[in-house]
């Protein structure tokens, strides 16, 4: 039988569909998300359930978003899942997950991600960072190493200063290629992100905070003071705390903040 063949299954790799197989590795995941009766637990792509059968038998209720519609009526009439199961048929990237979220019980997020929307997917959920306890998910290796990045390295980007002004970054778990059917190219890992409850460095405009990163790390080899020369003096920026002389990918979250809101308070 074909590889791409999954439990009757034919995988889409226009979803992004590399179904988790290997259940050392599921049992490893489910311990580091820890779901617990009660809890306000959400999947983004349940797929064929791999991990939301061993996470629905630890909870009441289990709300799971999936775009595939063949997979969710799967999901639909699985004998042991239906009853427990909450099912969006639908884009995870335009789903609005407020309306799964309540003051007393926060969202707990958890998916091994199609690796083509994750980026864009992560972003979509930052914006409801304030709704969350906590977030799992399955990456390429490459993304989770861009999201705990430090400033002067290669992975330290635009995802990584968005989502630790959001969140803080845990690595959990790296995944090999031969736990996945079909396998993926690339080498995965788990990360748990957790929401701060208070953002340490607020920022007065995240439209500000958006553009300063990504045109300091759309032009990586130049100096802050040419990046930015157009909207911000050297000498002010000195008074920021920021070298004009470096790089933008030496520059902290912290700093990134200080331009984002200099500028918010200075131009239009
Ligand atoms: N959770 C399953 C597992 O671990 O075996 C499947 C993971 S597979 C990598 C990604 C899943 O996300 C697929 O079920 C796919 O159909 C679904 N998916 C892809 N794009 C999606 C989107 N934009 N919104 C919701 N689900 C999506």
């Amino acid at each position: 039988m074909s590889d791409k063949v999954h439990l009757g299954h034919r995988a889409r790799k226009r979803f992004g569909q590399n179904f988790l197989n290997d259940p050392y590795i599921i049992d490893g995941i489910v311990s580091a998300i820890n779901p617990q009766p009660g809890e306000n637990l959400v999947e983004i792509g349940p797929g064929l359930g791999a991990l939301t059968e061993p996470v629905a038998r630890e909870v009441d209720r289990l709300s799971v978003v999936e775009l595939d519609r063949d997979l969710a009526e799967r999901l639909r009439h699985h004998p042991d899942l239906a009853d427990k199961l909450t099912i969006y048929e639908g884009d995870a990237m335009k789903f609005d997950f407020t309306q799964l979220s309540s003051e007393e019980n926060p969202l707990r997020i958890f998916g091994n991600l199609p690796y083509n929307v994750s980026t864009p997917l992560m972003f979509h959920l930052f914006s409801f960072a304030g709704k969350v306890k906590d977030m799992h998910f399955m990456l390429q290796k490459e993304v989770v190493n861009r999201l705990a990045a430090g400033p002067n390295s290669k992975a330290y980007g635009r995802l990584t200063v968005m989502a630790q002004y959001y969140c803080k970054v845990v690595p959990v778990l790296e995944v090999p290629p031969t736990a996945f059917k079909p396998a993926p190219k690339v080498d995965s890992a788990v990360v748990r992100l957790i929401p701060h409850k208070e953002l340490p460095h607020p920022t007065t405009s995240l439209k500000w905070l958006e553009r300063v990163c990504r045109e300091g790390f759309n032009q990586r080899r130049k100096t802050v003071r040419n990046c930015f020369k157009s909207l911000i003096d050297a000498e002010t920026m000195e008074s920021l705390g920021i070298d004009p002389s470096a790089r933008p990918e030496s520059l902290s979250l912290a700093q990134f903040v200080a331009l984002a809101n200099w500028m918010d308070a200075n131009h239009q």
